[in-house]
């Protein structure tokens, strides 16, 4: 780490950089900078990455996460969708983190449409997300990018809490269950407003996700198509149980017992009984007998 130098942003050099390029953050956007130097520290610490991996960053915005991740020996693919910022990016890196800015690319690009031509198998997704968009882009990113093997992402702190539910809570539902179907999945701690310029309304939390080393399912276009169907379907209306709520997926409540019973599941129960592990078998998909 002492190897590496970046000059971290603060609170002046936010309002700074913002209104030297005539930017008023955007909620649409979810545009809340970072002007903590300290908090991102914490972010990239709590990443735990390895000297090698190569990051993929979405949102830098004025930079202060891409700073961080550069200081600390990464290499950073980073990807903005609004170009004021995407064009700034590597002039702020230059004269914050000289001879760092080799290791930065800027992907101009909406995230959800980012593909494996965009971005160079990244090893690690470090974001502090557009909260609106969140959950679909994590979930993109670990579909399209098999090689991200640890996530580190600020989340607002009701989404962090939903992503790292465990079955039987009341929280627990589709975005719980799909990410750790990718692997273990923890809250990795709370962040203020105050660290945020706009400060949002509500308080935010950071997730991590280690992604399994050995997988106990193929995770593949294969499997997703037949589990994510069965997830949506019993989450789609929590209060009824999974053989009303799967009626639909199987063509009727009688054939969705019976899958049900065939893998051991009672049709009784409701979707938030279900563990991921649960889904994969009754989806018919292999290789769960160790899960
Ligand atoms: N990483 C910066 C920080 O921590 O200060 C900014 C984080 S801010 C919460 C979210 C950033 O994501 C903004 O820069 C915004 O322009 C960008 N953004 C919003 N929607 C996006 C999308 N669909 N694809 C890529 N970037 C997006």
């Amino acid at each position: 780490m002492s190897d590496y130098a970046a000059d971290l942003l603060g609170p002046t050099e936010i309002r700074q950089l913002a209104s030297s390029l005539g930017i008023t953050p955007t909620k649409k956007l979810g545009q809340n900078f970072l002007h903590d130097p300290n908090t991102i520290r914490r972010i990239v610490n709590a990443a735990e990455l390895r000297p090698e991996d190569t990051v993929v960053e979405v949102g830098p915005g004025l930079g202060s996460l891409t700073l961080g991740l550069l200081g600390a020996g990464h290499s950073v693919q980073a990807v903005e969708i609004d170009p004021r910022l995407a064009s700034q990016l590597p002039h702020t890196v230059a004269e914050r983190a000289p001879g760092l800015s080799e290791r930065l690319e800027v992907v101009y690009k909406d995230a959800l449409q980012v593909d494996a031509q965009d971005v160079d198998a990244p090893t690690a997704l470090v974001a502090n997300l557009p909260y609106n968009v969140a959950v679909p882009v994590l979930l993109h990113f670990l579909e399209t990018f098999p090689s991200i093997r640890r996530v580190l992402v600020m989340v607002q702190l009701e989404v962090a809490e939903r992503l790292a539910a465990q079955p039987g809570s009341k929280i627990y539902g589709v975005p719980s269950v799909k990410a750790s179907f990718y692997g273990t999945v923890y809250k990795a701690g709370t962040i203020g407003k105050n660290v945020f310029w706009p400060a949002p309304n509500i308080e935010s939390g950071l997730v991590r996700i280690d992604r399994f080393e050995q997988e106990p399912w193929p995770i593949t276009a294969e499997s997703r198509a037949a589990v994510w169907p069965l997830v949506d379907g019993a989450f789609a209306q929590r209060r009824k149980t999974l053989r009303a709520a799967l009626a639909g997926h199987y063509g009727s409540p009688a054939a969705a017992e019976e899958a049900l019973r065939a893998a051991g599941i009672e049709p009784g129960l409701r979707g938030e009984k279900l563990s991921v592990a649960d889904f994969v078998r009754l989806a018919g998909v292999r290789g769960v007998e160790h899960a």
